[in-house]
């Protein structure tokens, strides 16, 4: 391919950024970033009344979020009426388009080539529209504003696109254009159609199938790579089986014979896993910064043992939002208590009273800087009661815990602190009954 390639993406502010216009824009991005081409950015707000420049924004924010960043300044469609103005009047003068009344005002249409329309589409090949697919279409509206064919075409050829890579829907949009080109004497670019992105359903991805707004995904707590390398697999394949690549590895991976030609299957919890790979791949230093940025609002991230909890779920987590649901334990005043893991792990009167025996050890001679010596202390004392470890370890995760499941309980109790873990022992072995609730009794 040649080192001249141009792209652009060219979203509506009619909306929020969705996961197809970001999948749209990445696909964009990694041919202009592969081929060392240049990747554009035109805001199309031609629909006066459904355009907001809140939508404008939010998708900005978007893309920057996700470290894709376009080259050279913003095209504005709204700022460059008078540039339409001439080329309808240049069709005119042609003879291509006409103008016609509209509600009393004058508008302007363009007239249908009488003859069949083809193109080699970059993703799918031949693509052919007979005599007749369409009927003549309006180009400038009573407004005064072009639509979007129009304004679509003069944009792409004034920025010197090479390629339009846009999705399927957009096909049939393509001959119209194709004759807009060729009435004006234009080459067209070459197009690519990427196949659409559907939920695990198989209808067109909607609000229905969970979140859909990219603001979502940032605001639980997915990584920007994360969402880039789980959209590119998104109608792209390598070739390989690799499924975890960083923003470098798509650059140098993309090729447009790569994409597939069949629609594409959404599917959230997919996207999760890639997410916590992401995590896991992270330095310790960058995955601390960046959860701290991310909880820079929550008080429980101002305390001092953050750092560390947060460490100990850097393994487990799938989005940096999990962490809050995972580690409430450690930060609760009030314990919040499984019923049903204190029915199974604290209610034999046996159990609790090596749980109390074991809290005397630890109340005596507990080493809490390290949890090794607490794992040490803790298989003595089971040996000593003729237990094995496991009797000491399920009671005790459940009463400093509420919960049958946490990291590694030495670890817990560390980060816990001696006094935390005692007391939450003591509670738990005093109010087992209450804790257990009335159903289970
Ligand atoms: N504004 C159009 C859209 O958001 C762009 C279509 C195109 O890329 O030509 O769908």
């Amino acid at each position: 391919m040649n080192q001249n390639i141009r792209v652009r993406f060219a979203p509506s502010p009619t909306g929020t950024l969705h996961i197809g216009g970001v999948r749209t824009a990445l696909f964009n991005y990694l041919l202009a970033r592969k081929e060392k081409g240049a990747f554009l950015l035109r805001i199309e707000d031609t629909d006066r009344e459904r355009s907001r420049p809140e939508f404008e924004k939010e998708i900005l924010d978007s893309l920057n979020w996700l470290g894709l960043h376009w080259d050279g300044s913003i095209l504005k469609q709204s700022q460059r009426l008078g540039i339409y103005q001439k080329m309808v009047e240049t069709l005119i003068q042609k003879g291509h388009a006409y103008s016609f009344e509209e509600n009393g005002k004058k508008a302007v249409k363009f007239k249908a080539p009488n003859r069949s329309i083809q193109f080699q589409d970059l993703v799918h090949g031949l693509i052919r529209f007979e005599q007749n697919s369409f009927e003549d279409f309006v180009v400038q509206k009573s407004d005064g504003f072009p639509t979007y064919h129009f304004a679509c075409v003069v944009d792409d050829h004034e920025m010197e696109i090479t390629h339009v890579i846009r999705g399927d829907d957009h096909i049939s949009n393509t001959p119209k254009q194709i004759a807009i080109y060729e009435a004006l004497g234009w080459l067209p670019p070459q197009f690519g159609h990427l196949p659409l992105v559907f939920g695990q359903d198989k209808s067109p991805l909607s609000k229905r199938h969970g979140a859909t707004a990219l603001s979502a995904y940032h605001k639980e707590g997915y990584l920007p790579e994360a969402i880039l390398n789980y959209l590119a697999l998104l109608g792209w394949s390598s070739g390989g089986n690799q499924e975890i690549f960083s923003r470098e590895e798509l650059i140098e991976k993309f090729s447009l014979s790569g994409i597939n030609k069949t629609n594409a299957c959404f599917d959230s919890e997919k996207l999760k896993w890639v997410n916590s790979e992401h995590i896991r791949r992270l330095s310790d230093e960058s995955y601390l910064s960046q959860i701290g940025a991310f909880f820079s609002e929550a008080s429980f991230s101002k305390q001092k043992q953050f750092s560390p909890i947060a460490l100990l779920y850097k393994g487990r987590i799938r989005t940096f939002s999990e962490l809050l649901e995972h580690t409430g334990f450690f930060f609760e005043q009030q314990l919040v208590f499984d019923p049903q893991a204190v029915h199974k792990h604290l209610s034999a009167d046996q159990t609790r009273q090596h749980l109390e025996e074991w809290k005397k050890v630890l109340e005596k001679e507990g080493d809490f800087s390290n949890p090794s010596v607490l794992e040490t202390l803790l298989r003595q004392t089971s040996e000593r009661l003729g237990i094995n470890a496991g009797a000491l370890i399920h009671p005790t995760r459940v009463a400093i815990s509420g919960r049958s499941v946490t990291p590694g309980l030495f670890e817990v109790m560390a980060l816990l602190g001696k006094d935390v873990v005692i007391e939450r022992m003591q509670y738990a072995i005093m109010h087992f009954k209450q804790l257990i609730g009335p159903t289970n009794e």
